[in-house]
C-alpha cells in the first residue's frame, strides 16, 4: 500500500466515443478559486458547455468529483459529486452520494473522472491503482443496479467499489439515477439518464492508495472535537438519525407540518406520515445500521420483509426520508411494505424516489380532477376502470407506475418526463399543480414549516427545487434578513460541496472547524472567510450556466400551491432583495463587476460573449 499526502487534482478524463484516455491535472488557479467537487465541475463543463445541444448529446460531459478531504479518515468525506446538464431541466445538473465509492476513486489514484463522448455499444470503465480501462459489456445492458453491482464486484475483487444505471438510465429516462453500494443514489436532476446515453453502464474503482492530511496533527484535533460534539448528543437531529436513519425524522417533521402531502395539498395526515416513519418500521421489521467511508453517524438503514405481497429480496436498503415522504404521504401511500417496496424498485431501475413520488402524485391528481380522459388518456394507457387506478394511496398504482416509468411504458413515459413536462403534455391546467421549480420536483420539506425559508431557496438554486444548498432565515452569523441568510447558507453549501463533506456531519462541524479540516487536508491555509467566497463564485459559475442553457427569471419561481400555504409570505418582495443582494439585474444576469470582485472576470467575459446565445435558448426554453 502506499501512502502519500498528495495534492487533490488528478482527473480521469475519458472519450468513450475515440476510446482515449489521459489524466488532466488541475490548475492551481481553479483549485483556489472552486476548490474541487461541484465548485471545480462547475468551472470545468462550463467551458465545455454546448447550449444549443441537447443534454443528452455526445457533447454533454459527465463529471464525478471527488474533494480534497475525500478519502481522509473523516466523518462525512467518503462522498463524491456527480455534475452535468441534466436532462431533466436542461440546466445545471448536479447530485452527491454517500458510501465509499468517492474514496476508493481516490485510493485508485484519482481525484475525479470526466466522461465525454458516448460509446456506440454498452461499456464500463475499471479504475485501478492510477490505470484506467473501456470495457465492452452488452450482456450487463438491461440488467439492474444490484446484479449489476453484485457481477462487476464478484470480478474486480474484494474492495472494490461500483456506481452504475439501472434500466431507467439506459432507456433514458429523465428522472433517472446513479446508484452505488445498491443504496447510495446521486437521484437528483436525471444524471442516470446522461450516463446510460453514454452507454456508460458502471465505473469500478480499486486502489491501495492511503490519503493521508497533510496536517495530521491538525485533522486529529478536528477529529476529537467532532467525536466529542457527536456523542454529547447536542445534535438532537443528528442523534436522532443516528438512532433511527434519516427517516426517523418523519414524525417530527410531520407534527411540524413540514411533510408534503397529497401532492402539497395537505399536511394533516400524521397517523399516515407515522406508519411510513422510520420510527414504526424499526418497531415492526428487522432494521439494520449501515454507514458510509468513517462515519460513526451511521444514518443508513435497510430493512426486510419477509412475506406478503410486498416482501422485499432479502435485507435491502430502506427509505431515506425523503424517500419515504415521496412515496408514501406524496402518494397517500400509507402501507409500509409497499413503500419499502417501491423503494427498492426505485433503486434497482435507478429512480430518483422525490422525483417518481411526485410524478406518481401529480398523475393522482390529473386523474382526480378528470383531466385523464378520453382518446388522448386511452393511447397512453389510461382510461376508466383500466390500470393503472391512479386513485391516492393505492399500493399497485404506486408500485405499477415505478416500473412503468423506468421502461418508458404507458403513463410512465410521459411521468418519467418530469413533472413539468408531463404537465405540458397533457395539459388542461395541469401545470398548476405540477410541483417544482426550473423543471426540478421539489423535495419532501413545505417550506411553510419554514415560514417561507424554504421558499426562496427551492426558486434560486441552481439546480431547481433543492432543499440542500441554503435557507432564507436570519438565524445564520452576521446576517440581518432571511435573504441575506440565504446567500450566506447558499455559499456555505457551495463549499461543502466543493470539500465533498457531507451535509449530516456538517450539522456537527462549526465553520472555522471546517477551514480547519480543508487545510489539514491540503496544507494551504484556509479560513472560512476563503470558503465561503469559493461558494460564492461557485454559485455565479452555475447561474451563468443556467443563463447560457436559457434560464430566465420567471424560472427564479415556485408554483402557487406551495406560496399561498405560506401565511402572510411575499414572495416577489423576497426575490427581489435577494437579486439585488446577489447584484442581479431585472433579467437575473449577475453584474460584471460582481462577478470581477470575485476574481472570475472570465466567467462573466464568457457571459457577455454569449448574448445572443442566451436569447435563443431563453425563447426555446419558453416555447
Ligand atoms: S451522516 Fe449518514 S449520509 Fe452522512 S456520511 Fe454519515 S452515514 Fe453517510
Amino acid at each position: 500500500m502506499t501512502s502519500e499526502a498528495q495534492a487533490w487534482g488528478r482527473v480521469l478524463v475519458v472519450d468513450l466515443e475515440t476510446r482515449e484516455i489521459c489524466t488532466e491535472e488541475a490548475t492551481e488557479e481553479w483549485k483556489e478559486k472552486f476548490l474541487g467537487g461541484t465548485g471545480y465541475a462547475a468551472r470545468m463543463l462550463l467551458d465545455e458547455l454546448s447550449p444549443e445541444e441537447d443534454p443528452l448529446s455526445p457533447k454533454s460531459s459527465l463529471a464525478f468529483m471527488t474533494g480534497p478531504v475525500t478519502g481522509l479518515r473523516f466523518p462525512g468525506a467518503g462522498r463524491f459529486e456527480v455534475s452535468g446538464r441534466s436532462p431533466l431541466t436542461g440546466l445545471w445538473g448536479e447530485s452527491s452520494a454517500g458510501g465509499f465509492w468517492g474514496a476508493e476513486l481516490r485510493f485508485s489514484g484519482f481525484d475525479g473522472v470526466v466522461v465525454r463522448g458516448a460509446s456506440e455499444i454498452p461499456v464500463f470503465l475499471v479504475i485501478r491503482d492510477g490505470y484506467a480501462e473501456i470495457k465492452e459489456c452488452p450482456e450487463l445492458w438491461g440488467k439492474d443496479t444490484f446484479e449489476t453491482e453484485e457481477t462487476l464486484k464478484e470480478a474486480a475483487g474484494k474492495g472494490s467499489q461500483v456506481v452504475c444505471v439501472g434500466p431507467a438510465g439506459e432507456n433514458e429516462v429523465p428522472i433517472a439515477s446513479i446508484i452505488h453500494g445498491k443504496g447510495h443514489v446521486a437521484a437528483r436532476a436525471g444524471l442516470g439518464a446522461l450516463m446510460g446515453s453514454k452507454k456508460l453502464k458502471a465505473i469500478v474503482v480499486r486502489g491501495t492508495r492511503k490519503i493521508e492530511p497533510r496536517f495530521p496533527d491538525l485533522l486529529a484535533r478536528e477529529l476529537e472535537s467532532f467525536l466529542l460534539r457527536f456523542r454529547s448528543k447536542e445534535n438532537g437531529f443528528i442523534d436522532l438519525i443516528h438512532t433511527y436513519g434519516t427517516n426517523g425524522g418523519m414524525e417530527l417533521a410531520a407534527r411540524m407540518k413540514d411533510v408534503p402531502m397529497q401532492n402539497w395539498r395537505r399536511d394533516d395526515l400524521f397517523d399516515l406520515a407515522q406508519k411510513v416513519g422510520g420510527l414504526e418500521l424499526a418497531k415492526n421489521y428487522p432494521v439494520k445500521p449501515g454507514s458510509c467511508f468513517a462515519c460513526p453517524i451511521a444514518c443508513k438503514r435497510t430493512i426486510r420483509i419477509d412475506s406478503g405481497t410486498f416482501r422485499t429480496r432479502g435485507q435491502v436498503p430502506a427509505p431515506e426520508y425523503e424517500s419515504a415522504a415521496a412515496l408514501g404521504p406524496l402518494t397517500l401511500l400509507s402501507d409500509p411494505e409497499a413503500l419499502c417496496y417501491a423503494n427498492d424498485l426505485c433503486n434497482r431501475l435507478g429512480l430518483d424516489t422525490i422525483s417518481a413520488g411526485s410524478a406518481i402524485a401529480f398523475a393522482m391528481e390529473c386523474k382526480e380532477r378528470g383531466l385523464l380522459t378520453g382518446d388522448r388518456a386511452a393511447s397512453f394507457g389510461v382510461a376508466d376502470g383500466t390500470s393503472p387506478a391512479l386513485t391516492w394511496g393505492d399500493p399497485e398504482t404506486v408500485v405499477g407506475l415505478v416500473e412503468d416509468m423506468a421502461f418508458k411504458r404507458g403513463l410512465g413515459e410521459i411521468l418519467g418526463m418530469g413533472v413539468k413536462r408531463a404537465a405540458a403534455f397533457i395539459g388542461r391546467g395541469a401545470e398548476e399543480f405540477a410541483i417544482h421549480s426550473k423543471g426540478l420536483e421539489a423535495p419532501m420539506h413545505h417550506p411553510k414549516a419554514s415560514k417561507g425559508g424554504g421558499a426562496l431557496a427551492y426558486a434560486t438554486n441552481p439546480r431547481g427545487a433543492c432543499h440542500l444548498q441554503g435557507s432564507a432565515s436570519s438565524r445564520y452569523p452576521g446576517v440581518s434578513s432571511p435573504e441575506e441568510g440565504l446567500v450566506y447558507s447558499q455559499n456555505q453549501a457551495g463549499a461543502i460541496s466543493s470539500a465533498v463533506m457531507c451535509n449530516y456531519v456538517m450539522m456537527c462541524i462549526p465553520p472555522d472547524s471546517f477551514a480547519a479540516i480543508v487545510s489539514a487536508a491540503t496544507g494551504k491555509t484556509w479560513s472560512w472567510e476563503d470558503l465561503w467566497r469559493v461558494g460564492e463564485r461557485t454559485w455565479y459559475v452555475k447561474r451563468v450556466y443556467n443563463l447560457l442553457c436559457g434560464l430566465s427569471p420567471d424560472e427564479d419561481r415556485l408554483p402557487r400551491r406551495i406560496l399561498d400555504a405560506i401565511p402572510g409570505y411575499d414572495f416577489e418582495r423576497s426575490l427581489r432583495e435577494y437579486y439585488r443582494l446577489r447584484a442581479l439585474d431585472s433579467e437575473g444576469v449577475p453584474d460584471q463587476r460582481k462577478l470581477a470582485a470575485l476574481g472570475i472576470a472570465d466567467v462573466g467575459q464568457i457571459l457577455a460573449a454569449n448574448k445572443e446565445t442566451m436569447a435563443k435558448m431563453k425563447g426555446r426554453r419558453k416555447g
